[in-house]
């Protein structure tokens, strides 16, 4: 792995430093999801168990190096310190004397990061600062840490760094998927256009055994095959690069996994006169909007074959019925061998965890990234500049 965590290092009698994600929804100034608060609470836990003083750092909204009051972590203060059940005491940008200030079981939450400049320019000063008030960093925001920022990269080459828990969990979730998965692995990338996942179709089939292509992104590659899509969505500028893919998939043995059958429709829209044909006779006045029962029992089959799944992009328009079919089925069989442990399965991205949830199957996954960009690029196979900073 390469990185720490809270088990490597000494804490008791110890200021710990730790960045987290409480990037919450706020309506009206209440807290209306605290699910992100709440799962700081083995790493808040862990490290008083262990005698340590906790002292969080966070991000809240894109207040771009400017003091934006309503962006003030001020206002969540209070939901930290009843979700953790520990007194917060809160830090503007007198940090030294909220320090002194903090008792031995107090939690001491620092202003929003992002209005001094510093933080979203990896300032080494503004680093030096946050580094001052500690003896021990720790990285608990994957979400961020695909971002080289003073509070997720600079500040690790100052203090001895480590992951905290849900950091440990979802590098550990992801590194299972990718890195050293059980194989065969199979992935599904679906959504809407190739040309915002170009890097992860170049990564993976590096990487899987099997590639389900689904969604939007299936038409440019149906099409690469000289079949007419067409009022489907398709990209025709990307056929050459989808010809590309599918030949670099060929050449690291992956099997790419295109729908043998679509539903179509005129329009996309609730109640939609909707019919199944095969993918080579789409009628030309129709879109693709899902793939159809035969493709959907190719993806099950392919699931029943692998020992891991990824997965990133719905099958299908799921916004609106019945365009969700085929992403419902095909969550529900691969929930259904993750829950006898046939199947590692491991998902992210925002419509997909929408999509999975909808299906009422993202709680058989074996893991579900909440990361959103962080999860995307490291399924591209990209660095994470705060991931990095911690194995140096
Ligand atoms: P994620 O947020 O999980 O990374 P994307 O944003 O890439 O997923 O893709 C989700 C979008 O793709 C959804 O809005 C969905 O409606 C759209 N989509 C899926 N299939 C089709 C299709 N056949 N035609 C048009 N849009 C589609
Ligand atoms: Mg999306």
């Amino acid at each position: 792995m390469g990185w720490k965590t809270l088990d490597d290092m000494e804490l008791d009698g110890k200021r710990v430093l730790v960045r987290v994600d409480i990037n919450v929804p706020v309506e009206d100034g209440v807290v209306t999801d605290t699910t992100r608060i709440e799962r700081l609470i083995p790493t808040v836990d862990d490290i008083q168990e262990a005698g340590g003083k906790v002292i969080l750092m966070a991000h809240f909204g894109r207040p771009k190096g400017q003091v934006v009051p309503e962006l003030s972590l001020v206002h969540i203060a209070q939901t930290v310190a009843d979700v953790l059940e520990v007194p917060v005491s809160f830090a503007d940008s007198d940090y030294a004397e909220a320090l002194s200030e903090m008792d031995d079981d107090e939690v001491l939450l620092l202003e929003n990061l992002r209005f001094n400049p510093g933080e979203e320019q990896n300032d080494i000063a503004f680093a030096k600062r946050l580094a001052s008030l500690a003896d021990i960093y720790c990285n608990d925001a994957f979400s961020a840490a695909h971002r080289a920022h003073a509070s997720t990269e600079a500040i690790a080459r100052l203090l001895p760094a480590c992951a905290g828990r849900l950091m440990q969990e979802e590098l550990g979730a992801l590194e299972k998927a990718l890195e050293t998965p059980q194989r065969p692995v199979v992935a599904v990338v679906g959504g809407a256009k190739v040309s915002t996942k170009l890097d992860l179709l170049g990564n993976l089939v590096e990487k899987v055994d099997t590639l389900v292509i689904g969604g939007g992104m299936a038409n440019t590659f149906l099409a690469a095959q000289g079949i007419d899509v067409g009022k489907s969505l398709c990209e025709h500028d990307l056929v050459d690069t989808a010809r590309e893919i599918a030949s670099k998939a060929d050449a690291a043995g992956c099997k790419i996994l295109l729908p043998n059958d679509v539903v179509v429709a005129r329009e996309f829209k609730a109640g939609a006169d909707a019919q199944t044909v095969a993918a080579a006779n789409v009628p030309a006045d129709s879109m693709i909007l899902d793939a159809g029962p035969d493709a959907v029992a190719a993806i099950s089959a392919a699931f029943e074959a692998s020992r891991t799944l990824v997965w990133n992009g719905p099958l299908g328009a799921f916004e609106i019925e019945p365009f969700d079919t085929a992403t419902n089925a095909a969550a529900a069989k691969a929930a259904t061998l993750s829950k006898s442990g046939a199947l590692i399965s491991v998902a992210g991205g925002g419509d997909t965890v929408a999509a999975l949830n909808k299906a009422g199957a993202a709680d058989d996954f074996t893991y579900i990234s909440t990361a959103g960009g962080a999860f995307l690029e490291w399924m591209e196979g990209k660095d994470l500049p705060g991931v990095a900073a911690l194995k140096s």
